[in-house]
């Protein structure tokens, strides 16, 4: 039995979790490719036209498993926590991906409803185990080792690492600090996110992404935060940036986001309406399927360059 696993939307937030879950139930798993041209437009095919990037993405991805698996993981995320669910899409997504793909009959429908809750979580993974022909001892040990790989794998992010694109640690003595926000799924996809943070170290700068900020102090900054969104993922790059901004740790925000993100129209409008009060350089880079490389190259040089400009000023105006 071969499990396959999309390298996209969830892949990126928990695949330390899943991963180590399957692996240790003595399951064989196949993640997709990394993202590619092909991998997008096989996605765009199939999904719906005025889906965002991401979700057309989903589609690719599970294509890509089609002949390398027996099950496909497509999980119904609802909710990890008791104040917000995830983004539409999310919850209807094996809907969609059921009525898109034709002949997709492979799907590993799993529902994620944990609502922060440690005994829901386990649930999950005993009917997961279960499915796969595991029994209640090898889903207890399982699902226990893998909220040790999750929290592992946060804690290394929290000490500067972005694992996800291969990076084991930044020089924290740069000149310029960036918090660079958005999705994981868009942030660390490298080919989607057109390297935008492999981008800004080459530039020169320091850069911390929401999950490089523990949880404790994304929590803290709820408090200044006057009505959370309905989201998670949206309530968590909220979070960090008003960490960033009421903090003033960093030189400039950038904000990634997908054409057609419904939650991101309002994430990107409080974010900037809150930078401009705050005097804090900010600057929106949105993505879609046809966004090219040199285009984006230049704001962020453009950004980084205003931000040294600004910085200079300062400091000359001091001494
Ligand atoms: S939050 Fe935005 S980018 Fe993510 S799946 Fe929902 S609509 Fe797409």
């Amino acid at each position: 039995m071969k499990v396959g696993i999309p390298r996209t939307l969830f892949y990126y937030a928990y695949s330390p979790f899943i991963l180590s879950f399957l692996e240790e139930l003595g399951v064989e798993v196949v993640v997709s490719e990394q993202t590619s041209k092909e991998i997008i437009d096989e996605g765009v095919e199939d999904a719906v036209s005025d889906a965002c990037v991401p979700i057309k993405l989903f589609h690719g991805h599970v294509k890509n498993l089609f002949k390398k698996a027996d099950l496909i993981l497509v999980p119904r995320l609802v909710s990890v926590n008791k104040e917000a669910t995830f983004c539409p899409k999310f919850l209807g997504l094996p809907d969609m991906l059921e009525n898109s793909i034709p002949d997709f009959n492979n799907m590993l429908e799993i529902r994620v409803d944990t609502k922060g809750k440690k005994r829901e979580l386990f649930k999950i993974c005993l009917k997961t185990a279960k499915i796969l022909g595991k029994g209640f001892l090898k889903a207890w040990k399982a699902c226990n080792i893998a909220l040790k790989s999750y929290e592992e794998y946060c804690q290394r992010m929290q000490e500067g690492a972005l694992l996800p694109l291969g990076i084991e640690s930044q020089d924290k003595n740069k000149d310029i600090k960036l918090g660079v926000v958005g999705y994981p799924y868009i942030l660390y996809d490298s080919y989607l996110s057109l390297d935008i943070i492999k981008k800004l170290i080459s530039l020169g700068c320091y850069v911390i992404t929401p999950e490089m900020l523990p949880e404790r102090v994304k929590k803290e900054e709820s408090l200044n935060i006057k009505k959370l969104l309905f989201w998670t993922f949206s309530n968590n790059v909220l979070r960090a940036s008003y960490h960033f901004i009421n903090n003033r740790n960093v030189d400039g925000i950038i904000h990634v986001t997908a054409f057609g993100c419904g939650p991101d129209f309002i994430v990107d409008k409080l974010l900037e309406l809150e930078c401009k009060e705050k005097n804090i350089p900010f600057l929106t880079v949105t993505l879609d399927e046809h966004t090219g490389q040199e285009g984006v190259n230049t704001r962020l040089e453009a950004f980084v360059d205003m931000i040294k400009i600004k910085k200079a000023r300062k400091e000359a105006a001091v001494s």
